[in-house]
């Protein structure tokens, strides 16, 4: 038996409010929204975050998110939405099965802050060049 919280949704073996299902994703409602309509959308096969997702998980996941989002837009007409997907701990992952997040967006204090600051001085040109070069040599 699986010690994952979002496998045991899967199974059936704990509830959740369910929002979508097909043979390879599982959309059910965020226990504790961060704001109206807060909805996960999970693979169901089990992996941990992007790192150890498949190209087929995350085909088959985000051929589906376009549907989940028209439909939580279409139910709440929300000013905007985030999609947010967060790995490793550090990044705020607190379950470690593959989750994406959808948002939805109302006004400035309906419970959800994400603040990205660029800072257009913090890296040279030729840095940046640099890391993209050290990130092709990766892929
Ligand atoms: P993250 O911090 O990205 O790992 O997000 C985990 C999310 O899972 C949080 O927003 C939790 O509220 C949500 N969550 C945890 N347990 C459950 C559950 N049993 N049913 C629905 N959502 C859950
Ligand atoms: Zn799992």
């Amino acid at each position: 038996m699986t010690a994952c919280i979002f496998c045991k949704i899967i199974e059936g073996t704990i509830p959740s409010m369910k929002v979508y299902e097909d043979e390879h994703v599982y959309a059910f409602m965020d226990i504790m929204p961060a704001t109206k309509g807060h909805v996960l959308l999970i693979p169901k096969t089990h992996c941990e975050n992007i790192y150890d997702m498949t190209e087929q998980q995350a085909s088959q996941l985000f051929t589906v998110a376009p549907k989940i989002a028209n439909a939580i837009q279409a139910e709440f007409n929300p000013k905007g939405m985030n999609l947010l997907q967060n790995n490793g701990a550090f990044a705020g992952q607190a379950v470690f099965h593959f989750h994406l997040h959808f948002i939805p967006r109302y006004d400035e204090t309906d419970g959800f802050q994400l603040a990205v600051k660029t800072n257009d001085e913090a890296y040279t040109a030729e840095q940046i060049t640099a890391f993209a070069t050290g990130i092709r040599s990766q892929l």
